[in-house]
């Protein structure tokens, strides 16, 4: 039902010039360039997600290759023409609209290829929009490749496709490549405003905005969903109208959420959770929501988002921005955390607890205990990426270095390894009674250690540090503070390498001090993450501890 009422509206004001295609300037003004100067090429290739114009304007394409009302290809078709109409409508003989997905046979080409050669019947060029070209069969693609390669003077070929890297090479070869954008959110309001004006709709601008912003880049789906919403709406479309018709939370939402995470304010976050129950808006879209939020940032972080997001830039600077307050060990965690979540419950109060309980555990706990956020952060610690007095929470932490060949800190006593942490379900129950939640709340950077250890000395084996003068803070001791809270029972601690340890203990070859267990200490050095620490930081094992409970600890 929606969809052929989507029909109506998109075809009731499908673009009939190249300025009317909204935000693929860069593409129609190369071709009304070409056409105005004669240079027509035998084939194009469109690329680009679905719904943001590539049929569209092959069909303006095709009607300036046509028009009736000028002599020769125009930039600017009438409109008006029996070739422009026709072809507005589709029934032209001489356009032909071929859908790849269901003519993929090298019989299909076949015919195309017997049939290119006839001249057209009432227009200059023939012209062939193949839809979907990657979905060709491999035998389809070389018959086309032979059209290509010897195309009729008045063959025009437009192939189309969402998934470029799946048609071939020696196609690509042949054509002129055009790569069609994400439309920008303020390009979609204005053409939805358009429509409303013409369609004599009312609509408020936050509801523009919403529709354009659900559509991500998307003109189709921004008329799609004007569609239901001028179905859905009496009189005039509200902001809360298109939340309803989409079921969705508003990104708003999400950005304010991200921001009570960074800033650690559990009030908003528990309000922002209560707002969205008592909206009516369900908790597992909510919880999916959140967690393609930071699967986005997560993206961001890692592979700067352009190509895989597809998002209109503003809302990629908005990504990046919360990106860069976040540790990447950080956004890999909450992924992980909200992936979990979306799969671990089926009531609603279980799951807006156990969002709840995350939310505080993300803010409480913002240690990261992984081994290679520790690494990371020494290396921060050591590059001086983060400030001795201690980042303040969320400050940008700046770009991991290599571990393995970055400088260890000056304070480089070699941390204590602990194999990765199990996964984050593990509740381990408290483990160490007496320490309170709030100990542990501050970023390890902005802690003193517990115990600063002489730098000189901590450093023997380690490579040169660059701060000479004004040693960092050292870095937190996570092992001592952290391990009652979340340790799973059945992860071995071991101790980080003993600073105060004297020299001679530390030159002999084994991998651990005589404080160590040996049998025990042997089997934590054989984990490959542990070895690889104290490989980086030349340390060795002081202490093997098969639960978290007190004890004697450095010395
Ligand atoms: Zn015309």
């Amino acid at each position: 039902m929606a969809d052929s009422k989507y029909l109506v509206l998109a075809r009731k004001w499908r673009p009939q010039q190249f300025d009317d295609v909204v935000g693929q300037e860069h593409i129609t003004r190369t071709l009304k360039n070409a056409i105005a100067s004669g240079r027509i090429h035998h084939a194009f290739l469109f690329i680009g997600s679905r719904g943001i114009g590539k049929t569209t304007t092959a069909r303006v394409l095709a009607k300036a290759l046509n028009c009736l009302e000028s002599d020769e290809p125009t930039p600017t078709p009438c409109g008006k023409c029996s070739n422009c109409t026709s072809i507005q409508q589709g029934t032209n003989i001489d356009v032909i609209e071929i859908d790849g997905a269901s003519n993929n046979s090298v019989d299909d080409v076949r015919e195309i290829r017997d049939n290119v050669r006839m001249v057209p019947t009432n227009s200059r060029y023939k012209v062939y929009i193949v839809d979907e070209v990657h979905q060709l069969s491999i035998a389809a693609f070389n018959a086309l490749l032979k059209t290509l390669e010897e195309p009729p003077p008045h063959a025009v070929f437009v192939l189309a496709t969402t998934e470029a890297h799946k048609v071939p090479a020696t196609i690509v070869s042949r054509c002129q490549r055009y790569d069609f954008r994400r439309v920008a959110t303020d390009r979609i309001i204005a053409l939805l405003k358009s429509i409303i004006e013409r369609e004599n709709v009312q609509a408020s601008d936050e509801a523009l905005f919403a529709i354009a912003r659900a559509a991500e880049g998307g003109i189709r789906d921004a008329e799609s969903i004007l569609d239901e919403l001028i179905t859905y709406c009496e009189q005039e479309i509200t902001f809360d109208d298109v939340f309803a018709v989409l079921g969705l939370v508003d990104w708003q939402v999400l950005h304010s959420l991200c921001e009570a995470m960074l800033d650690k304010d559990i009030a908003r976050q528990l309000t922002l959770v209560e707002d969205v129950v008592a909206s009516g808006k369900d908790l597992s879209q909510f919880v999916q929501e959140i967690l393609r939020y930071f699967r986005n940032l997560l993206v961001c972080k890692t592979a700067g988002g352009e190509g895989l997001l597809h998002l209109p830039e503003e809302e990629l600077a908005e990504l990046r921005a919360h990106a860069d307050r976040f540790m990447l060990t950080q956004l890999i965690r909450l992924v992980e955390q909200f992936a979990e979540l979306t799969s671990g419950f089926d009531s609603q109060l279980a799951q807006r607890i156990a969002l709840e309980a995350l939310l505080i555990r993300v803010s409480k706990v913002s240690i990261d205990y992984s081994v290679d956020s520790i690494l990371e952060k020494l290396v921060q610690l050591g590059a001086g990426g983060i400030s001795p007095q201690g980042a303040p929470a969320g400050a940008p932490p700046g770009k991991p270095a290599n571990p393995p060949e970055a400088a260890a800190p000056s304070t480089a006593s070699a941390p204590a390894a602990r194999p990765q942490r199990g996964t984050p379900k593990t509740d381990p129950g408290p483990r160490k009674p007496a320490e309170p939640v709030a100990e542990i709340e501050d970023e390890p950077a902005a802690k003193a250690a517990p115990e600063p250890e002489p730098p000189k000395e901590a450093s023997v084996s380690a490579p040169a540090a660059e701060c000479d003068e004004e040693p960092p803070e050292p870095p937190p001791d996570y092992f001592d503070e952290e391990y009652g809270d979340d340790l799973p029972p059945d992860e071995v601690p071991v101790r980080r390498g003993h600073a105060a340890m004297p020299m001679a203990a530390m030159q002999t070859d084994l991998p651990f001090y005589p404080t160590a267990n040996p049998a025990d200490a042997r089997a934590a050095a054989a984990d490959p993450k542990v070895a690889h620490v104290l490989e980086v930081f030349k340390g060795k094992i002081a202490e093997v501890r098969k639960d978290a409970a007190p004890q004697a600890a450095q010395d």
